[in-house]
């Protein structure tokens, strides 16, 4: 008993604590002012700005600009590079891929001694773009 009467008093004092400060006195008679309503935003109706799905457009490819809308095949051609941002015209240069290697092994099992002949056949090459200023490679063109 002795224990809740104690919570009970400690329960008096938080509430005696949080009581509002006295308004000041009013000043006279034919102080009485009509209610006022502030004109509060009503929680839930606040309106988020809206946002433009319109203004995004598909991106090509990360990191490669294509200028003019010409892909870069297996010709040189213009494009921004993304390293020392300028508009160059792309050095191409044949490298080992996907299409050669498959020719390779397809040869390998019908004529063996030819298995390394499209490893010299340009056409069956990736193409790799390089910055003719940077010389980092801006684009790899895949055949497969
Ligand atoms: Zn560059």
């Amino acid at each position: 008993m002795n224990y809740q009467q104690g919570f009970v008093g400690q329960g008096y004092g938080f509430e005696a604590s949080n009581q509002p400060p006295p308004y000041p006195s009013s000043p006279g008679p034919g102080a009485g002012y009509p209610p006022q309503y502030t004109p509060y935003p009503q929680p839930g109706l606040v309106q988020a700005p809206p946002t433009q799905y319109g203004m995004i457009q598909p991106q090509p490819e990360p990191g490669l600009v294509v200028v003019a809308g010409i892909p870069l095949t297996e010709v040189p051609g213009q494009a921004h590079c993304p390293h020392c941002q300028k508009l160059v015209v792309t050095e191409t240069r044949y490298v080992d891929g996907n299409l050669n290697r498959l020719w390779a092994l397809i040869l390998l099992f019908v004529f063996w001694p030819c298995c390394l002949a499209p490893f010299c056949v340009d056409s069956c090459k990736d193409v790799e773009h390089r910055c003719p200023d940077c010389r980092s490679v801006i684009h790899l063109y895949k055949r497969l």
